[in-house]
C-alpha cells in the first residue's frame, strides 16, 4: 500500500512539474513575443520617421484613452530621458536571453506609493537613442502563483482520490481472496465436498474460482477412485482372511501336537494381517472426514490420563521412568474414541522405542499466544529419536525408520492414523528431537497442538 501511494505521488508530481514547466514557458514566451513586437513597431517608426515620429508614436500610445500593458522610455547616450511613460531609466537586473527586470514606485489608484515589478526588453536604436519597453509583471507572478497553487491542490486531490480508490479496490480484492481462502481451508480440513461460492456477475475472480472448483472436482473423483480401490482390497480380503483364521483355530484344536506350534504361528500371522487391514480402513474412514458428524465436547485431559493409566503397566514392565502430572481439565471439540486412539498410538510408540530403563515424560501445556489459545499435549522420550530428514515421512502409511524394522514389531500405520485424526481436529502434530538428560540429540518429542476457543 505504501509503495502504491509513493508511486502515485511521484507520478502525479512528475505530471504536475511538466504541466507547470510547459505552462510557465508558454506564459513567458507570449510576453516575450508581445514585448518584441512592440519593440519592432517602435524601431520601424524610428527608422521611417526618425526620433520625432517615434516620440509621436509613443505619445500617441500613451494618450490614446485605452488600456496598455506597456510603458516606454526613450533615452539618449547618457541615459537621460527624452520621452516616454517611465519617469527615469530604471536600474534593472539582467537575466539570460536579454530579459530585464526591475521594480519602480508609482502611485496606485488610492494615491498610495507602491512598488510595481516590471519585465522589460531594451534595444539600441542608434548611437544616441536607446529604447526600453516594459510590462508590469505583478499579474504574471500572480498568475504563476495561482497556477502553482491550483496544481498543488490538484496533486493533493489526485493522491487522495487515488488512495481512496486503492483502499476500496484492495478491500474488495481482500474480501474475495478471503472467500476463496476460507473455502480452500475448509477443503484442507478434510471437507473435500466444499467448493468456492460463485457469485454473479462473472469477473476474473469468479472465472478463477470456477476453474479451481472444476480442478477440485477432478481431484476429488481421482482421490475417491484410489480410496475406493484400496478400501475395496482391504474390505474384500477381510472376509476370506477371517474365514481362514476361523478354520485355523478349528484346526488348532484337532492338530497333531507336532504341528500345533506352526498352526499357532499361522493364527498369529492372520491376526496381524487382519489388524493391518482394520487399521488401514480406519485411517481412510478418518481421512474421509465422515467422523466429523459425531463430534462433541470432549475432556481431552481425562482421555490423556486414561491412556497413561492404561499403558503404565507396559512401561513399568520395561522398567521405564514414566512421569505424568495430571493437569486441569481441558475441553476440545472432537471424537472421543479417535482422540483416545491417537494418544494411545503416541504412548505406544514412546514405550516401544524407548529402551529398557529409559524415561518418558507426558505433559499437557496450555498456551496463550496473541488472541489464540492452544493446548499442547507432549510425549518426550529418551529413545533414539527420528533423524530430521525422515520426520516428514513417518506420517506416511507403512513408513518405518530403518533402524526400527528389525528391533520392534509394527506396521508403520500408527503415526498415519495420528496424522489423520489430528487433521480431522484442525490440530497439528510436531516432531522434534530433544536432549533428554543432556544426551546429544537423543529422544523424540511429539507435540499435538490443538487450537482452543475457535
Ligand atoms: P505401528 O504403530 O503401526 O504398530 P510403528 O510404530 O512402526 O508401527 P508408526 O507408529 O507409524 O509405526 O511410526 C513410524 C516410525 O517412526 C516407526 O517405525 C519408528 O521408526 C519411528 N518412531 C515413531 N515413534 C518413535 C519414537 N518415539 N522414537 C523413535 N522413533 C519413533
Ligand atoms: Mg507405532
Amino acid at each position: 500500500m505504501m509503495s502504491y501511494v509513493t508511486g502515485l505521488a511521484v507520478a502525479v508530481f512528475i505530471l504536475l512539474v511538466i504541466t507547470y514547466g510547459v505552462s510557465s514557458y508558454d506564459f513567458f514566451s507570449s510576453i516575450n513575443d508581445s514585448l518584441e513586437s512592440e519593440l519592432n513597431s517602435l524601431d520601424q517608426q524610428f527608422t521611417q520617421n526618425g526620433i520625432d515620429g517615434l516620440e509621436q508614436f509613443v505619445e500617441g500610445r500613451a494618450q490614446k484613452n485605452q488600456f496598455s500593458r506597456f510603458t516606454y522610455i526613450l533615452v539618449d547616450q547618457d541615459f537621460k530621458k527624452i520621452s516616454g511613460t517611465l519617469p527615469i531609466w530604471p536600474k534593472y537586473k539582467e537575466w539570460s536571453d536579454g530579459w530585464l527586470s526591475f521594480g519602480m514606485g508609482f502611485n496606485d489608484y488610492n494615491n498610495e506609493k507602491k512598488v510595481f515589478n516590471f519585465l522589460a526588453r531594451s534595444r539600441t536604436l542608434d548611437t544616441h537613442h536607446t529604447l526600453l519597453v516594459a510590462r508590469v509583471a505583478d499579474d504574471v507572478r500572480q498568475n504563476i502563483k495561482l497556477l502553482a497553487g491550483s496544481l498543488l491542490w490538484g496533486m493533493l486531490i489526485m493522491i487522495a482520490l487515488g488512495l481512496l480508490g486503492g483502499i476500496i479496490t484492495s478491500l474488495i480484492t481482500l474480501h474475495r481472496v478471503g472467500i476463496i481462502n476460507d473455502a480452500i481451508k475448509e477443503i484442507m480440513r478434510g471437507n473435500l465436498k466444499n467448493r468456492i461460492p460463485i457469485i454473479e456477475p462473472l469477473d476474473d475472480f469468479q472465472h478463477l474460482s470456477i476453474s479451481v472448483n472444476s480442478m477440485l472436482d477432478r481431484i476429488e473423483s481421482a482421490m475417491t477412485d484410489v480410496r475406493d480401490v484400496s478400501n475395496g482390497i482391504a474390505h474384500d480380503l477381510r472376509t476370506p482372511l477371517t474365514r481362514l483364521r476361523n478354520n485355523l483355530s478349528v484346526l488348532e484344536k484337532r492338530a497333531d501336537p507336532k504341528n500345533i506350534e506352526m498352526v499357532q504361528d499361522m493364527i498369529a500371522e492372520s491376526d496381524h494381517l487382519l489388524s493391518t487391514f482394520a487399521a488401514l480402513l480406519r485411517i481412510s474412514q478418518v481421512e474421509s472426514g465422515a467422523k466429523r458428524a459425531n463430534f462433541s465436547d470432549v475432556n481431552i485431559s481425562q482421555i490423556l490420563t486414561d491412556v497413561v493409566e492404561l499403558y503404565e503397566p507396559l512401561s513399568s514392565e520395561k522398567e521405564q521412568h514414566l512421569s505424568y502430572i495430571k493437569s486441569p481439565e481441558c475441553i476440545v471439540f472432537g471424537d472421543k474414541d479417535l482422540l483416545f486412539q491417537m494418544l494411545a498410538n503416541l504412548m505406544d510408540n514412546a514405550i516401544k522405542y524407548t529402551p529398557k530403563g529409559g524415561s518418558i515424560c507426558v505433559n499437557q501445556v496450555y498456551l496463550e499466544l496473541g488472541k489464540d489459545n492452544y493446548l499442547n499435549i507432549e510425549f518426550e522420550d529418551s529413545g533414539p529419536g527420528i533423524p530430521k530428514e525422515k520426520q516428514a515421512k513417518v506420517f506416511q502409511r507403512f513408513y518405518r525408520v530403518d533402524e526400527s524394522r528389525g528391533v520392534s514389531p509394527g506396521n508403520g500405520l500408527g503415526l498415519a492414523l495420528v496424522h489423520a485424526v489430528a487433521n480431522l481436529h484442525d490440530s497439528e502434530v510436531l516432531l522434534s528431537n530433544v536432549n533428554f538428560y543432556e544426551k546429544e540429540n537423543r529422544g523424540l518429542k511429539v507435540t499435538v497442538r490443538f487450537t482452543l476457543d475457535r
